[in-house]
């Protein structure tokens, strides 16, 4: 057994410092980003934040809405060969749009399938899973980095700086970094593992860019001024669930519940989404997400002008024209407290 002594860092941990600046208004801050990828040498351009590919976020109605501002999205892995390959065909060429699977053959094959219908409409693909220590895994992206040099690969869950690079030698493109901060996340509660998500962005970031590589921030964000922190502590992209559901676009029933408008929102791993899905919760396991009720939130544009609104006024404060820039500005100041909830917490 050993301890690690230095502190690590969550966003509720941490503000940032504002900075002289010489821009006079948020519309002089352009937040989108150019990329060129290291391995598939893919070019991106567009404000680099994606819905989750959970079937009540990365819909297909959700890309689209997301696309019409530049956003991208990962779409869940449970569409069916044939709705997916006709969404593929039909999606705009300068959309970023994420095929995601699962590691096993099964996963593998049906994307064989559907790219050789759809072609080179599907450029991105998202390599999910909860653990991405395993073996099984890293040869998984072996085999599908040599079957296809030119596609950008994002993969992930991990956490630590050698394991972003062991991911990124082998062919990762952008390595996906968060293990147990999700909204409806129950992994630290049940296997007591995680780590906090700003020092996990810090320390990917820096394995990362080391390499030419880049990294996504998944899960966590639970406002406009945590994705600033995320960008700021050096994330390239971010992955949100929780702030993109209970939308129009997420797919779910709206339920009446004492009169108020509410949508059901789950974790990929909770008993809701196995029952689902996979027959229910197998016996050598236990469920590691939550079920949770929403209030119903109308189309995704408002918050997605909101959470944009947010990152523009960080850049702002510190004096960053664009947002390649934040994180070069940005210096955290550790904080014993974050808001003042004086008339309740909103
Ligand atoms: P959020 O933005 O809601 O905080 O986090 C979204 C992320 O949570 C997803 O992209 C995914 O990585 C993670 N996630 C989704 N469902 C589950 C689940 O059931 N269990 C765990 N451990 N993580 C989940």
């Amino acid at each position: 057994m050993r301890i690690e002594e230095d502190f690590k860092l969550d966003f509720k941990d941490v503000l940032i410092r504002p900075k002289r600046s010489t821009l006079t208004s948020r519309s002089e801050v352009d937040i989108s980003r150019e990329f060129s990828f290291r391995h598939s040498a893919g070019k991106y351009r567009g404000i680099p934040v994606i819905a989750a590919n959970m079937d009540t976020v990365g819909t297909f109605e959700m890309a689209k809405a997301l696309s019409r501002h530049q956003l991208s999205a990962a779409l869940h892995k449970h569409y069916g060969e044939s709705e997916l390959t006709d969404f593929f065909r039909a999606i705009p060429a300068e959309s970023t749009i994420f095929y995601s699977m699962g590691i096993t053959s099964a996963d593998y094959e049906k994307f064989r399938r559907v790219k050789e219908t759809a072609g080179d409409a599907i450029a991105y693909v998202c390599v999910d899973v909860a653990n991405g220590y395993t073996k099984s895994f890293v040869d998984f992206i072996n085999k599908l980095r040599k079957a296809y040099p030119q596609i950008t690969i994002m993969a992930g869950n991990v956490v630590t700086g050698e394991m972003t690079e062991e991911l990124i030698l082998l062919g990762v493109d952008i390595v996906k970094v968060g293990i147990g901060p999700g909204s409806v996340c129950t992994t630290r509660k049940m296997a007591g593992v995680g780590y906090p998500q700003l020092s996990a962005i810090i320390e990917c970031g820096d394995a990362a860019h080391g390499l030419g590589g880049l990294i996504c921030s998944d899960g966590g964000c639970t406002s406009p001024g945590d994705l600033a922190k995320a960008f700021g502590g050096g994330a390239d992209f971010i992955m949100l669930g929780g702030m993109l559901a209970g939308h129009d676009e997420c797919g779910g029933d709206i339920e009446e519940h004492d009169g108020a408008r509410k949508v059901r929102f789950y974790g990929m791993s909770s008993r809701t989404a196995m029952d689902k899905y996979s027959g229910g919760v197998a016996h050598y396991r236990a469920s590691e997400g939550k079920e949770v009720l929403l209030d119903y939130r109308g189309p995704v544009e408002g918050t997605v002008q909101e959470i944009l609104g947010g990152v523009r006024s960080a850049c702002t404060y510190v004096g960053a024209r664009r947002l390649k820039e934040l994180s070069k500005r940005t210096t955290f100041i550790r904080v014993a407290r974050q808001l003042n909830e004086v008339f309740g917490a909103s």
